[in-house]
């Protein structure tokens, strides 16, 4: 998707503080963090939400990076988030998640 903010910072055409990445997703921190560590972790082709989701694999790869981010940043308590639709706060309709970690995280989160 050539308007599309993730897809442009997945090809390096947006710069960002990269932590991650492989063949299939790119992980970096969260421009507007919400926790001392917020990252974001997206898969390198464009799919806008869960409601379009077609691809099994693309959310095993998703949550297989978050395994791999945690444990190369040494996280061991931390929450992931995917918001869907606008009414659920999506604003980038490129398919994320969030690992947010490094402080009280109240549950349920209001
Ligand atoms: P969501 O509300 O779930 O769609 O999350 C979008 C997230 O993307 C927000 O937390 C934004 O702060 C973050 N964001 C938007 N643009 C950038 C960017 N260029 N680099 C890093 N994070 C971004
Ligand atoms: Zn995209």
């Amino acid at each position: 998707m050539s308007d599309c903010i993730f897809c442009k910072i997945a090809n390096g055409e947006i710069p960002s503080e990269l932590v991650y990445e492989n063949e299939y997703i790119a992980a970096f921190n969260d421009i507007n963090p919400s926790a001392p560590v917020h990252i974001l972790v997206i898969p390198k082709r464009h799919c806008e939400s869960l409601n379009e989701l077609e691809d099994k694999n693309l959310m095993a790869e998703l949550l297989f990076g978050v395994k791999e981010v945690t444990k190369k940043l040494g996280i061991k308590d931390y929450r992931t988030v995917i918001n869907t639709g606008k009414g659920a706060g999506q604003e980038v309709f490129h398919i994320h998640l969030h690992i947010i970690s490094g402080r009280p995280l109240k549950w349920p989160p209001g």
